[in-house]
Protein backbone atom coordinates (compact mmCIF):
# COMPACT_ATOMS: atom_id res chain seq x y z
CA UNK A 1 0.00 0.00 0.00
CA UNK A 2 1.10 3.28 -0.66
CA UNK A 3 0.91 6.53 1.65
CA UNK A 4 -1.10 7.94 -0.99
CA UNK A 5 -3.65 5.27 -1.63
CA UNK A 6 -6.38 7.01 1.29
CA UNK A 7 -5.96 10.80 -0.72
CA UNK A 8 -6.82 8.75 -4.15
CA UNK A 9 -9.31 7.13 -3.39
CA UNK A 10 -10.90 9.98 -1.29
CA UNK A 11 -13.89 10.60 -3.71
CA UNK A 12 -16.76 11.87 -1.55
CA UNK A 13 -15.94 15.40 -1.28
CA UNK A 14 -15.98 15.58 -5.62
CA UNK A 15 -19.27 13.63 -6.03
CA UNK A 16 -20.62 15.95 -3.66
CA UNK A 17 -18.93 19.17 -5.52
CA UNK A 18 -20.25 17.05 -9.37
CA UNK A 19 -24.01 17.19 -7.24
CA UNK A 20 -23.41 21.25 -6.63
CA UNK A 21 -23.58 21.12 -2.91
CA UNK A 22 -20.20 20.68 -1.64
CA UNK A 23 -21.17 23.95 1.02
CA UNK A 24 -16.98 23.76 2.21
CA UNK A 25 -14.48 26.63 1.60
CA UNK A 26 -16.35 29.04 -0.51
CA UNK A 27 -14.47 32.59 -1.09
CA UNK A 28 -15.82 35.69 0.34
CA UNK A 29 -14.57 38.49 -2.01
CA UNK A 30 -16.03 41.79 0.35
CA UNK A 31 -15.82 42.83 3.38
CA UNK A 32 -17.63 40.44 6.28
CA UNK A 33 -20.33 42.41 7.78
CA UNK A 34 -24.03 40.81 7.62
CA UNK A 35 -23.84 40.82 4.12
CA UNK A 36 -20.91 39.63 2.17
CA UNK A 37 -19.98 38.93 -2.04
CA UNK A 38 -19.62 35.39 -2.95
CA UNK A 39 -19.42 34.54 -6.62
CA UNK A 40 -20.51 37.82 -7.28
CA UNK A 41 -23.66 37.63 -5.25
CA UNK A 42 -25.09 39.76 -2.06
CA UNK A 43 -25.60 37.06 0.64
CA UNK A 44 -26.81 37.68 4.00
CA UNK A 45 -24.39 36.03 7.06
CA UNK A 46 -26.08 33.68 8.87
CA UNK A 47 -22.61 31.99 9.78
CA UNK A 48 -20.52 34.18 11.50
CA UNK A 49 -18.98 33.83 14.92
CA UNK A 50 -18.30 37.41 15.24
CA UNK A 51 -20.89 37.77 17.63
CA UNK A 52 -20.71 41.51 17.62
CA UNK A 53 -19.98 42.29 14.35
CA UNK A 54 -16.60 43.58 15.15
CA UNK A 55 -14.63 42.90 12.77
CA UNK A 56 -15.62 45.53 10.48
CA UNK A 57 -15.67 48.42 12.98
CA UNK A 58 -13.66 51.38 12.16
CA UNK A 59 -12.32 51.41 15.57
CA UNK A 60 -10.91 47.90 15.63
CA UNK A 61 -9.76 48.24 12.44
CA UNK A 62 -7.90 51.87 12.73
CA UNK A 63 -6.35 49.80 16.13
CA UNK A 64 -4.57 46.76 13.36
CA UNK A 65 -3.67 49.74 10.94
CA UNK A 66 -2.17 51.49 13.47
CA UNK A 67 0.38 49.05 15.32
CA UNK A 68 1.39 47.69 11.58
CA UNK A 69 2.58 51.22 11.21
CA UNK A 70 4.33 50.93 14.65
CA UNK A 71 5.27 47.47 15.30
CA UNK A 72 4.99 46.32 11.31
CA UNK A 73 3.52 43.06 10.35
CA UNK A 74 5.08 40.48 12.31
CA UNK A 75 7.02 39.81 15.28
CA UNK A 76 8.82 37.00 13.91
CA UNK A 77 9.52 34.97 16.83
CA UNK A 78 7.79 33.42 20.00
CA UNK A 79 6.85 35.50 23.13
CA UNK A 80 9.36 33.36 25.09
CA UNK A 81 12.44 34.82 23.07
CA UNK A 82 12.30 37.64 20.70
CA UNK A 83 8.37 38.02 20.52
CA UNK A 84 6.84 39.77 23.49
CA UNK A 85 5.52 43.23 22.57
CA UNK A 86 4.19 46.20 25.24
CA UNK A 87 0.84 45.63 23.85
CA UNK A 88 1.11 41.82 24.56
CA UNK A 89 1.65 42.25 27.90
CA UNK A 90 -0.75 45.07 27.81
CA UNK A 91 -3.43 42.48 27.00
CA UNK A 92 -2.90 40.08 29.03
CA UNK A 93 -3.30 42.19 31.62
CA UNK A 94 -7.22 43.46 30.50
CA UNK A 95 -7.68 40.31 29.95
CA UNK A 96 -7.26 39.19 33.40
CA UNK A 97 -8.73 41.86 34.90
CA UNK A 98 -11.81 41.39 32.34
CA UNK A 99 -11.86 37.96 33.73
CA UNK A 100 -11.19 38.53 37.12
CA UNK A 101 -7.99 36.43 37.26
CA UNK A 102 -4.72 36.84 38.53
CA UNK A 103 -3.42 36.32 35.34
CA UNK A 104 -3.62 35.64 31.13
CA UNK A 105 -1.03 34.09 28.70
CA UNK A 106 -1.55 35.11 24.74
CA UNK A 107 -1.25 31.80 22.06
CA UNK A 108 -1.59 32.56 18.76
CA UNK A 109 -4.66 30.81 18.09
CA UNK A 110 -7.28 29.50 20.19
CA UNK A 111 -6.97 26.15 19.15
CA UNK A 112 -2.95 26.43 20.18
CA UNK A 113 -4.36 27.73 23.79
CA UNK A 114 -6.05 24.82 24.52
CA UNK A 115 -3.37 22.38 23.17
CA UNK A 116 -0.85 24.06 24.95
CA UNK A 117 -2.40 24.16 28.55
CA UNK A 118 -3.86 21.24 28.51
CA UNK A 119 -1.08 19.32 27.52
CA UNK A 120 1.52 21.67 29.77
CA UNK A 121 -0.74 21.43 32.76
CA UNK A 122 -2.21 17.26 32.50
CA UNK A 123 0.74 15.02 33.32
CA UNK A 124 1.19 11.29 33.69
CA UNK A 125 -1.13 9.73 36.19
CA UNK A 126 -3.34 12.61 36.59
CA UNK A 127 -6.69 12.66 34.25
CA UNK A 128 -8.54 14.98 31.97
CA UNK A 129 -12.43 14.68 32.35
CA UNK A 130 -14.19 15.70 29.18
CA UNK A 131 -17.74 16.49 28.16
CA UNK A 132 -18.43 14.64 24.51
CA UNK A 133 -19.13 17.31 22.76
CA UNK A 134 -15.98 19.25 23.78
CA UNK A 135 -14.51 21.13 20.81
CA UNK A 136 -11.80 19.51 18.60
CA UNK A 137 -9.11 21.54 20.28
CA UNK A 138 -10.14 20.13 23.51
CA UNK A 139 -10.09 16.74 22.37
CA UNK A 140 -6.36 17.19 20.65
CA UNK A 141 -4.96 19.09 23.63
CA UNK A 142 -5.67 15.91 26.13
CA UNK A 143 -4.76 13.55 23.31
CA UNK A 144 -1.23 15.26 23.27
CA UNK A 145 -1.06 15.28 27.53
CA UNK A 146 0.68 12.54 28.90
CA UNK A 147 -2.47 11.95 31.34
CA UNK A 148 -5.23 9.49 30.84
CA UNK A 149 -8.79 10.81 29.17
CA UNK A 150 -12.12 10.30 30.49
CA UNK A 151 -15.27 11.68 28.82
CA UNK A 152 -18.42 12.12 29.79
CA UNK A 153 -22.05 12.28 28.26
CA UNK A 154 -22.79 15.80 27.35
CA UNK A 155 -23.65 18.11 29.89
CA UNK A 156 -24.97 15.19 31.93
CA UNK A 157 -23.84 15.77 35.49
CA UNK A 158 -24.72 12.14 36.84
CA UNK A 159 -22.35 11.34 34.08
CA UNK A 160 -19.56 13.28 35.16
CA UNK A 161 -19.97 12.46 39.02
CA UNK A 162 -19.40 8.95 37.76
CA UNK A 163 -16.54 9.19 36.12
CA UNK A 164 -15.30 11.07 38.97
CA UNK A 165 -16.36 8.37 41.30
CA UNK A 166 -14.06 6.17 39.40
CA UNK A 167 -10.65 8.17 39.30
CA UNK A 168 -8.47 7.92 42.15
CA UNK A 169 -9.04 10.53 44.43
CA UNK A 170 -5.27 11.61 45.14
CA UNK A 171 -4.57 11.94 41.09
CA UNK A 172 -4.94 15.47 39.76
CA UNK A 173 -7.81 15.75 37.56
CA UNK A 174 -8.58 18.57 35.46
CA UNK A 175 -12.49 18.72 34.15
CA UNK A 176 -12.82 20.53 30.60
CA UNK A 177 -15.52 21.92 28.95
CA UNK A 178 -17.30 24.13 26.35
CA UNK A 179 -19.09 27.11 28.22
CA UNK A 180 -21.18 27.44 25.15
CA UNK A 181 -21.49 24.56 23.01
CA UNK A 182 -20.59 25.43 19.36
CA UNK A 183 -22.89 22.64 17.78
CA UNK A 184 -26.03 22.58 20.22
CA UNK A 185 -25.61 26.46 21.10
CA UNK A 186 -26.61 25.50 24.85
CA UNK A 187 -24.83 26.20 28.25
CA UNK A 188 -22.88 23.83 30.33
CA UNK A 189 -23.76 23.30 34.05
CA UNK A 190 -21.18 25.30 36.03
CA UNK A 191 -23.32 25.59 39.03
CA UNK A 192 -23.51 21.79 39.60
CA UNK A 193 -20.27 21.34 37.82
CA UNK A 194 -18.61 23.21 40.56
CA UNK A 195 -20.77 21.53 42.96
CA UNK A 196 -18.55 18.35 41.79
CA UNK A 197 -15.20 19.55 41.06
CA UNK A 198 -14.80 20.49 44.93
CA UNK A 199 -16.49 17.61 46.00
CA UNK A 200 -13.69 15.13 44.13
CA UNK A 201 -10.61 17.74 44.37
CA UNK A 202 -10.79 18.16 40.25
CA UNK A 203 -9.74 21.52 38.87
CA UNK A 204 -11.94 23.13 36.28
CA UNK A 205 -11.24 24.83 32.86
CA UNK A 206 -13.85 26.38 31.00
CA UNK A 207 -13.44 27.00 27.03
CA UNK A 208 -15.45 30.46 26.77
CA UNK A 209 -15.21 30.82 22.38
CA UNK A 210 -18.54 30.98 21.93
CA UNK A 211 -18.90 33.06 25.49
CA UNK A 212 -17.53 36.18 25.36
CA UNK A 213 -19.63 39.02 24.16
CA UNK A 214 -22.27 37.01 24.49
CA UNK A 215 -22.70 35.83 28.33
CA UNK A 216 -22.38 37.69 31.73
CA UNK A 217 -21.76 41.61 32.07
CA UNK A 218 -19.95 43.10 29.17
CA UNK A 219 -19.59 39.50 27.51
CA UNK A 220 -17.39 38.26 30.24
CA UNK A 221 -18.11 34.67 29.55
CA UNK A 222 -19.76 31.47 31.19
CA UNK A 223 -18.20 31.73 34.92
CA UNK A 224 -19.48 35.90 34.83
CA UNK A 225 -22.82 35.03 33.73
CA UNK A 226 -23.31 31.84 36.87
CA UNK A 227 -21.31 34.64 39.22
CA UNK A 228 -18.82 31.72 39.52
CA UNK A 229 -15.79 33.36 38.20
CA UNK A 230 -13.45 32.65 41.40
CA UNK A 231 -14.42 28.77 41.40
CA UNK A 232 -13.93 28.45 37.79
CA UNK A 233 -9.74 27.92 37.56
CA UNK A 234 -9.15 28.16 34.23
CA UNK A 235 -10.70 30.39 32.04
CA UNK A 236 -9.73 30.06 27.90
CA UNK A 237 -11.06 32.23 25.21
CA UNK A 238 -10.65 32.79 21.42
CA UNK A 239 -10.15 35.87 19.29
CA UNK A 240 -11.31 34.82 16.52
CA UNK A 241 -14.71 35.11 17.18
CA UNK A 242 -16.46 38.36 19.32
CA UNK A 243 -12.70 39.23 19.90
CA UNK A 244 -12.65 39.69 15.99
CA UNK A 245 -9.36 39.38 15.54
CA UNK A 246 -6.96 35.90 15.56
CA UNK A 247 -5.28 34.31 19.08
CA UNK A 248 -6.35 32.79 22.20
CA UNK A 249 -6.04 32.93 25.64
CA UNK A 250 -5.68 31.55 29.19
CA UNK A 251 -6.32 33.00 32.25
CA UNK A 252 -5.77 31.41 35.87
CA UNK A 253 -4.05 32.43 38.82
CA UNK A 254 -0.69 34.20 38.44
CA UNK A 255 1.41 30.91 39.36
CA UNK A 256 -0.53 28.22 37.32
CA UNK A 257 0.05 31.06 33.86
CA UNK A 258 3.60 31.49 34.88
CA UNK A 259 4.16 27.56 34.35
CA UNK A 260 2.25 27.61 31.61
CA UNK A 261 4.27 30.00 30.11
CA UNK A 262 6.83 27.70 30.33
CA UNK A 263 5.17 24.68 29.89
CA UNK A 264 3.25 25.44 26.97
CA UNK A 265 4.84 24.08 23.97
CA UNK A 266 2.59 26.36 22.07
CA UNK A 267 3.99 28.91 23.13
CA UNK A 268 7.11 28.53 23.16
CA UNK A 269 7.39 27.26 19.97
CA UNK A 270 5.23 29.25 17.86
CA UNK A 271 5.07 32.40 16.96
CA UNK A 272 3.62 35.46 18.86
CA UNK A 273 -0.02 37.07 18.24
CA UNK A 274 0.85 39.79 15.02
CA UNK A 275 0.57 43.44 16.17
CA UNK A 276 -2.39 44.23 14.30
CA UNK A 277 -4.41 40.84 15.53
CA UNK A 278 -3.34 41.98 19.27
CA UNK A 279 -4.47 45.74 18.94
CA UNK A 280 -7.43 44.95 17.07
CA UNK A 281 -8.63 42.76 20.16
CA UNK A 282 -7.76 45.56 22.94
CA UNK A 283 -10.10 47.71 20.60
CA UNK A 284 -12.98 45.57 20.68
CA UNK A 285 -12.16 45.02 24.88
CA UNK A 286 -13.07 49.04 24.47
CA UNK A 287 -16.50 48.58 22.63
CA UNK A 288 -17.24 45.64 24.66
CA UNK A 289 -16.67 47.41 28.21
CA UNK A 290 -18.43 50.58 26.77
CA UNK A 291 -21.21 50.02 24.54
CA UNK A 292 -22.88 46.64 26.37
CA UNK A 293 -25.94 48.05 24.00
CA UNK A 294 -24.54 45.53 21.87
CA UNK A 295 -24.77 42.80 23.42
CA UNK A 296 -28.67 44.04 24.04
CA UNK A 297 -28.51 43.65 20.04
CA UNK A 298 -27.35 40.34 20.04
CA UNK A 299 -30.06 39.55 22.47
CA UNK A 300 -32.83 40.74 21.04
CA UNK A 301 -31.13 39.74 17.46
CA UNK A 302 -30.85 36.01 18.88
CA UNK A 303 -34.76 36.21 20.57
CA UNK A 304 -36.35 37.28 16.85
CA UNK A 305 -34.88 34.50 15.15
CA UNK A 306 -35.17 31.47 17.26
CA UNK A 307 -39.13 32.96 17.94
CA UNK A 308 -39.43 32.84 14.14
CA UNK A 309 -38.02 29.17 13.83
CA UNK A 310 -39.70 27.67 16.56
CA UNK A 311 -43.29 29.04 15.85
CA UNK A 312 -42.47 27.81 12.11
CA UNK A 313 -42.30 24.39 13.68
CA UNK A 314 -38.10 23.44 13.74
CA UNK A 315 -36.23 21.65 16.29
CA UNK A 316 -33.85 23.66 17.74
CA UNK A 317 -32.79 21.08 20.50
CA UNK A 318 -31.17 23.02 23.82
CA UNK A 319 -30.48 26.49 22.33
CA UNK A 320 -30.27 29.02 24.52
CA UNK A 321 -27.77 31.02 22.95
CA UNK A 322 -27.02 33.25 19.36
CA UNK A 323 -26.46 29.74 18.15
CA UNK A 324 -29.49 27.88 16.87
CA UNK A 325 -29.35 24.53 15.12
CA UNK A 326 -32.00 23.25 13.11
CA UNK A 327 -32.06 19.47 13.87
CA UNK A 328 -32.72 18.63 10.29
CA UNK A 329 -32.17 14.66 9.88
CA UNK A 330 -30.03 13.38 7.28
CA UNK A 331 -26.54 14.52 5.94
CA UNK A 332 -28.29 14.47 2.15
CA UNK A 333 -31.16 16.50 3.23
CA UNK A 334 -28.88 19.19 5.19
CA UNK A 335 -26.53 19.30 2.27
CA UNK A 336 -29.51 20.25 -0.30
CA UNK A 337 -31.09 22.56 2.08
CA UNK A 338 -27.83 24.68 2.42
CA UNK A 339 -28.32 24.89 -1.19
CA UNK A 340 -31.38 26.12 -1.66
CA UNK A 341 -30.86 28.74 1.17
CA UNK A 342 -27.69 29.98 -0.28
CA UNK A 343 -29.71 30.40 -3.87
CA UNK A 344 -32.25 32.10 -1.50
CA UNK A 345 -29.00 34.60 -0.66
CA UNK A 346 -28.61 33.04 3.00
CA UNK A 347 -25.13 31.87 4.07
CA UNK A 348 -25.40 29.18 6.57
CA UNK A 349 -23.21 26.60 7.66
CA UNK A 350 -24.29 22.80 7.64
CA UNK A 351 -23.05 20.45 10.51
CA UNK A 352 -22.94 16.95 9.28
CA UNK A 353 -22.95 13.47 10.87
CA UNK A 354 -20.31 12.23 12.48
CA UNK A 355 -19.59 15.49 13.82
CA UNK A 356 -23.50 14.88 15.35
CA UNK A 357 -25.24 11.59 15.67
CA UNK A 358 -26.65 9.91 12.65
CA UNK A 359 -30.61 11.61 11.69
CA UNK A 360 -29.17 14.65 13.93
CA UNK A 361 -27.52 16.72 10.92
CA UNK A 362 -28.16 19.97 11.26
CA UNK A 363 -28.01 23.79 10.03
CA UNK A 364 -26.48 26.35 12.35
CA UNK A 365 -27.51 29.56 12.31
CA UNK A 366 -25.48 32.37 14.12
CA UNK A 367 -26.61 35.34 14.32
CA UNK A 368 -24.80 38.97 14.76
CA UNK A 369 -25.20 42.20 16.77
CA UNK A 370 -25.58 44.08 13.92
CA UNK A 371 -28.19 42.41 11.65
CA UNK A 372 -30.94 44.46 11.62
CA UNK A 373 -34.69 42.96 12.17
CA UNK A 374 -35.20 43.62 8.29
CA UNK A 375 -32.06 40.99 7.80
CA UNK A 376 -33.97 38.53 10.54
CA UNK A 377 -37.33 38.40 8.85
CA UNK A 378 -35.91 38.19 5.25
CA UNK A 379 -34.01 35.31 6.64
CA UNK A 380 -37.05 33.48 8.22
CA UNK A 381 -38.98 34.30 4.67
CA UNK A 382 -36.48 31.94 3.16
CA UNK A 383 -36.14 29.71 5.96
CA UNK A 384 -40.12 28.83 5.95
CA UNK A 385 -39.87 28.60 2.16
CA UNK A 386 -37.10 26.07 1.45
CA UNK A 387 -38.21 24.04 4.99
CA UNK A 388 -41.56 23.78 3.22
CA UNK A 389 -40.34 22.56 0.10
CA UNK A 390 -37.92 20.16 1.71
CA UNK A 391 -40.69 18.64 4.32
CA UNK A 392 -38.63 19.63 7.08
CA UNK A 393 -41.48 22.13 8.84
N1 LIG B 1 -12.74 26.28 21.17
C1 LIG B 1 -13.95 26.35 20.61
C2 LIG B 1 -15.15 25.97 21.42
C3 LIG B 1 -14.08 26.79 19.29
O1 LIG B 1 -15.30 26.85 18.72
C4 LIG B 1 -12.93 27.15 18.56
C5 LIG B 1 -13.00 27.68 17.14
N2 LIG B 1 -13.88 27.13 16.29
C6 LIG B 1 -11.69 27.03 19.18
C7 LIG B 1 -11.63 26.61 20.48
C8 LIG B 1 -10.43 27.36 18.45
O2 LIG B 1 -10.26 28.72 18.35
P1 LIG B 1 -9.43 29.41 17.16
O3 LIG B 1 -10.38 29.63 16.04
O4 LIG B 1 -8.94 30.67 17.77
O5 LIG B 1 -8.31 28.48 16.82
Amino acid sequence: MDLFDKCYNFKEAQEIRQLGLYPYFQPISSEQDTEVIINNRKILMLGSNSYLGLTVHPKVKKAAIDAIEKYGTGCAGSRFLNGTLDIHEELEERLAAFVNKGNALLFSTGFQANLGAIAGLVGKGEYVILDKSDHASIVDGSRLSYGEVKRFVHNDMNSLKKVLESIDKDAGKLIVVDGVYSMDGDIANLPEMVKLKKQYNARLMVDDAHSFGVLGKNGRGTANHFGLEDEVDIIMGTFSKSFASLGGFIAADKEVIDYLRHFARSVIFSASITPASTAAVLAALDIMENEPELIDKLWANTGRMRKGVVDMGYDIGTSCTPIIPLIVGDNGTVLKMRRMLFDEGLFVNPVLSPAVPPNKALIRLSLMATHTFEQIDFALDKLYKVGKALGVI
